[in-house]
């Protein structure tokens, strides 16, 4: 029987306790007790997010929060500053285009973060512009967006900062509130380790008050009514994903115990002694060093080695799965190992010595256990 340990960049792994919530039967909704889960869990979520604002909740996978965030803010022939670094940066673009939003591309080369001076002169470029939407970590590259520096770029502006925050958040540090940041979008089955099916939006007032001047069509993703649902009874516009809400509860408490502080440095320790393994195991880092995230690390594949075999015979043949490359980029030529949700040290151990025996197999060559001797003098220092 295999064990099936993900080490993927979502869904992640689910802890016990969490599991346990997800099995108790079914309650109402409307009912004092889902609605003490509901105010606990928004009350939970705005610690992680740091902020003051509304967390809405939403009963759709992480990109629906995305969609909310621009069926919210932008009208259509509103344009938007996007920064395309990879995969997610993309979706905004689509999604701009759904909307009948211009969206003004900022390029970064895959790997790289964007430089907050592309933002100020997109911005410059563009008078008037409503948005910028940008991605926290950037999930098919492996790296981590310097929010803060952009938020100083964006936050004395008309325009409304956006983050896709949907891997990074409780992962890696994102304070909405201290930084300026205006939209911050996450969901359920990244750092906060239960199962795909709750997105999350906080929007401040700044960004409020654009959605409810905003032309565009909404009708399950309106968060005015959202927004006036909750505070007036602490409830959502339809039903919610009862148990979910619930679990979350329980992964909130998991993150609060350790408090956010100790989080972050916890997922930094896994990056370290995963990045060691794969230098150790003489293979490259895809993300330059400068941006690299603690969220996944990104490993390219050595020379003659394919990488989605790597990531198949993982899965199917040991139960551990990683991720592997996405878009014409990096198709084969990556695999990416995510130390987010409720992996710990032994975890990336495992996952790290289970690569090892995998590229054995296919014919690489180094010596059997460099890569588990590395990360473990992380761990041990
Ligand atoms: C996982 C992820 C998403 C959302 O994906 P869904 O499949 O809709 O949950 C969006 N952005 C980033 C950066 C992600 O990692």
């Amino acid at each position: 029987m295999k064990k099936n340990l993900l080490l993927t960049p979502g869904p992640t792994q689910i802890p016990p306790d969490i599991c346990a919530a997800l099995g108790r039967p079914i309650i109402h909704h409307r009912t004092p007790q889902f609605q003490q889960y509901l105010k606990d869990a928004v009350e939970g979520l705005k610690y992680v997010f740091q902020t003051k604002s509304d967390v809405l909740i939403m009963a759709s996978s992480g990109t629906g929060g995305m969609e909310a965030a621009v069926a919210n803010l932008l009208s259509p022939g509103d344009k938007a500053i996007v920064v395309e670094g990879g995969k997610f940066g993309e979706r905004w673009t689509e999604l701009c285009k759904a909307y009948g939003a211009i969206p003004v591309v900022v390029k970064v080369p895959w790997g790289k973060g964007v430089e907050p001076k592309q933002i100020k002169e997109a911005m410059a470029a563009n008078p008037g512009v409503k948005a910028v939407l940008i991605t926290l970590v950037e999930t098919s590259t492996g790296v981590t967006n310097d929010v803060r520096a952009i938020a100083d770029v964006v936050k004395n502006t008309e325009a409304v900062l956006v983050v896709d925050a949907i891997s990074g958040l409780g992962v890696v540090d994102c304070q909405m509130d201290n930084w300026g940041v205006d939209v911050v979008v996450s969901a359920s089955h990244k750092g906060f380790m239960c199962p795909p099916g709750l997105a999350f939006i906080a929007i401040n007032a700044k960004a409020m008050k654009m959605a409810e001047a905003c032309k565009s069509p909404r009708y399950y993703f309106d968060l005015r009514k959202a927004k006036k649902v909750m505070e007036k009874e602490t409830d959502t516009p339809f039903t919610p994903a009862i148990g979910i809400v619930i679990a979350l509860n329980e992964s909130i408490k998991h993150i609060k115990e350790q408090g956010l502080e100790k989080v972050f440095a916890h997922f930094a320790r896994l990056a370290k002694a995963t990045r060691a393994a794969a230098v150790a195991l003489g293979l490259k880092l895809y993300p330059d060093d400068s941006c690299m995230s603690n969220a996944l690390t990104t490993i390219c594949v050595p020379e003659g080695v394919d990488g989605n075999k790597i990531m198949k015979v993982m899965r199917d043949t040991y139960g551990i799965s990683v991720a592997g490359g996405q878009g014409e980029e990096l198709k084969g030529k990556v695999i990416r190992i995510a130390h987010m949700g409720c992996i710990d040290e032994y975890d990336i151990i495992t996952g790290i010595s289970c690569l090892e025996k995998v590229l054995k197999e296919l014919g690489y060559k180094f010596t059997l256990g460099s890569g588990v001797a590395a990360a473990q003098s992380v761990f041990n220092s």
